[in-house]
């Protein structure tokens, strides 16, 4: 792998209005996570590793494997570039609505139903303390979804688990817009999740 760069938003940044405004989108896609990137490529760098030849999942999925001096940095960085990389993706214009297929039959199994779901999803998210991730995450050693909160940038990837549609609750992605009213962001952003990209995405590592 060479050095990492932010891929382009696969929508126009004011796509997504009104749930999410442009200019949040603008400085969270052109500055914040530009900021990942850049903070990647120092700390591979400084590890002497900027040839490494796994993308950065790869990398995460065996953070032990990381020098020490550098395991920090790469799974806060190395975090926030592939969480990013994954939340423009989960989103789209008119999106919303609820997953079909094996998914849905999946969320109902794990969550009850889709309304149990997002309840418990809003709320998991909703009490993250501090900066973090409300993720569903698919458990490959008990084939299973499961909501997982993380911290700051961790990935899923460092816990064994597969992040199949991940929330981003830093202040960033929403004071703008909504100042303290975490919650008003979460209700809104359904209204942009992108089923389909998520439905791909549990297809491939289900069995
Ligand atoms: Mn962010």
């Amino acid at each position: 792998m060479g050095r990492y760069e932010v891929p382009p938003l696969p929508y126009k940044y004011d796509a997504l209005e009104p749930f999410i405004d442009e200019e949040t989108m603008r400085i969270h896609h052109m500055a914040h996570h530009k900021a990942y990137a850049d903070g990647l490529n120092d700390a591979l760098a400084k590890i002497n590793a900027l040839s490494h030849k796994n993308y950065i999942i790869g990398i995460l999925s065996d953070l032990g494997g990381v020098p020490a001096d550098g395991r920090d940095a790469i799974n806060f960085h190395g975090g926030g570039y592939e969480n990013h990389r994954m939340f423009w993706e989960s989103m789209m214009p008119a999106g919303g609505g609820s997953p079909g297929g094996r998914l849905a039959d999946e969320i109902d199994v794990y969550f009850g139903n889709f309304d149990q779901f997002k309840r418990m999803f809003s709320e998991g998210a909703a009490a993250i303390q501090g900066s973090g991730w409300g993720w569903l995450v698919y458990n490959p050693t008990y084939s299973r979804l499961e909501f997982l909160p993380t911290q700051n940038q961790t990935s899923p990837w460092t816990m064994k688990k597969v992040p199949l549609l991940g929330l981003d609750v830093w202040e960033h992605a929403y004071y703008l817009k909504y100042q303290n009213r975490r919650s008003d962001y979460i209700d809104a952003w359904w209204n942009v999740v992108n089923w389909a990209e998520v439905e791909e995405r549990f297809l491939r590592v289900a069995s």
